[in-house]
């Protein structure tokens, strides 16, 4: 078993464990909060954490998480010639193609 992610918090890892699951990717979620088998770490806060039970899956796995942490932008620009708003990932308005900036 591979750990891949460590998430925040619960909610958080069921929503990466159910990306997985949508790719056919099979996971566990393991819960941090087992004492460290060597004893030594100090006691921090456990995070769960996401497990892969293949090897294999791992690149595919790495791939899907970074596009999901990956924050979604909606910010706009507005055209000079229409006035039309359009999404900072154009470059052209997408209503009059006037060139951005
Ligand atoms: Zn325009």
């Amino acid at each position: 078993m591979i750990r891949i992610y460590q998430a925040q918090d619960l909610p958080q890892a069921q929503l990466i464990l159910d990306l997985l699951d949508q790719h056919n990717i099979q996971a566990l979620l393991q819960n941090t909060n087992a004492q460290s088998a060597m004893g030594e770490l100090p006691f921090t806060h456990a995070y769960p954490e996401i497990w892969l039970k293949y090897e294999k899956d791992t690149v595919q796995a790495k791939q899907l998480i970074a596009d999901f942490e990956q924050p979604i932008s909606h910010e706009q620009w507005s055209c000079k010639s229409c006035q039309e708003l359009s999404p900072v990932t154009f470059d052209f308005c997408w209503a009059c193609e006037a060139p951005r900036d």
